[in-house]
């Protein structure tokens, strides 16, 4: 999701207009399939923008879902024939995908690469499938049937057909690793935007926390709900406004319910999550499947996380560590509660 992207720059040029502050370097690139932007403030700003660059790219090499050479693709290949050997990142993102997969009850789901191509909803040609068609990748859809060796190095899917897509989780991790790259060039002040994967480094001015939009779905880019003031952490969101086909009137957008095969529906339009890790808040964005009651429950018992959910019944749910980072902007049209 781009949710975030225009309004935080937005914000930051803001920033730089009130504070006095060094112009940021901000480059833009297409990366894995959306938009990547690093805002970057302090010397030798490009350099360490194209090292991120090239790390990025390196990730989606290693974790596409969509380059047949990739590290998870042999994975995918290889399904139904025993233990594969596959690369450090690859493995650690599995591992984590599994971990959430528990976590969330299977709400966030790493083998459902089967369905998530199936509907392929940003395809020109995106349409309903029939009840059978999904009926017939149920059976491959079961994250446990996933097993990772840290050992030995291996993992493998136990049945013919089945597919790990790290869509869900990848662009989180991307964005963490920019972070270390940042911190290992001595940047103290930046913000890298991998699709509506934020990861944000130190503060906007001197004990300023930086200022993010939360794009308020269904309007143009750059027209916010609401914003939370945050520093040194990451930000990400999933929602159900931007990649979708409209069929007969109704939405089909990508985040799929594994217990039911189609795209979720539980009276969300937006989770954005708040935590240390890229990799976390990502993955965690997917309680959009498991609603709001279940999300938030589960939310609360994770330290340092924290969320934003917006309702189709105009509501925006604020976890209460938010309760003083938390600003609304549409406020005719949204009321919120803090939980
Ligand atoms: P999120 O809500 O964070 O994630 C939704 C995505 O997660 C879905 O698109 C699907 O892939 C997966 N997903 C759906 N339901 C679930 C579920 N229940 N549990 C877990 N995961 C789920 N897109 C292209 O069009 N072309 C490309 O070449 C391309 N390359 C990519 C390479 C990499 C390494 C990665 C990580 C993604 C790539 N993408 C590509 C995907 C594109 O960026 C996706 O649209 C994106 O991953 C969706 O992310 P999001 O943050 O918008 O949505
Ligand atoms: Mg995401």
């Amino acid at each position: 999701m781009r949710v975030c992207y225009f309004f935080s720059v937005i914000m930051l040029m803001h920033a730089y207009i009130c504070f006095g502050d060094t112009a940021p370097f901000v480059i833009s690139e297409e990366i894995m399939g959306t938009t990547v932007t690093q805002t970057i403030y302090g010397p030798h700003a490009d350099k360490v923008a194209r090292e991120a660059s090239s790390r990025i790219r390196e990730i989606e090499s290693i974790l596409s879902f969509h380059l047949p050479a990739s590290d998870l693709s042999r994975l995918n290949n290889h399904a139904g024939k025993g233990d594969i050997v596959l690369k450090p990142e690859t493995m650690y993102n599995l591992q984590k995908s599994i971990y959430y997969s528990g976590l969330t009850n299977g709400g966030f789901n790493v083998l459902v690469g089967p369905l998530v191509k199936l509907w392929k909803v940003t395809s020109p040609d995106a349409d309903i499938p029939s009840a059978g068609q999904i009926a017939a990748l149920m059976p491959l859809i079961d994250y446990r049937d996933l097993h990772v060796n840290i050992e030995s190095g291996t993992a493998r899917l136990d049945k013919k057909g089945q597919m790990a897509d790290l869509g869900g989780i990848a662009k989180g991790y991307a964005s963490d690793e920019v972070i270390a790259i940042y911190k290992k060039r001595g940047i103290t002040k930046a913000i890298i935007d991998i699709g509506g994967n934020l990861g944000l480094l130190g503060f906007k001015a001197k004990d300023t926390p930086w200022c993010i939009g939360i794009q308020y779905p269904g309007k143009d880019r750059g027209n916010p709900a609401c914003a939370v003031y945050l520093s040194d952490c990451s930000l990400s969101t999933s929602g159900a406004y931007e990649r979708f086909f409209e069929k007969n009137g109704k939405i089909y957008h990508h985040i799929i319910d594994p217990s039911t095969g189609y795209p979720a529906d539980t009276g969300l339009l937006s989770v954005s999550i708040i935590a240390p890790k890229s990799i976390d808040s990502d993955a965690l964005s997917k309680i959009f499947v498991i609603g709001a009651d279940k999300g938030i429950a589960l939310i609360k018992r994770i330290p340092n996380t924290n969320a934003v959910l917006i309702t189709k019944d105009k509501r925006i749910i604020v976890t209460d560590g938010l309760r003083h980072k938390f600003k609304l902007i549409a406020a005719d049209d949204f009321t919120v509660q803090f939980k």
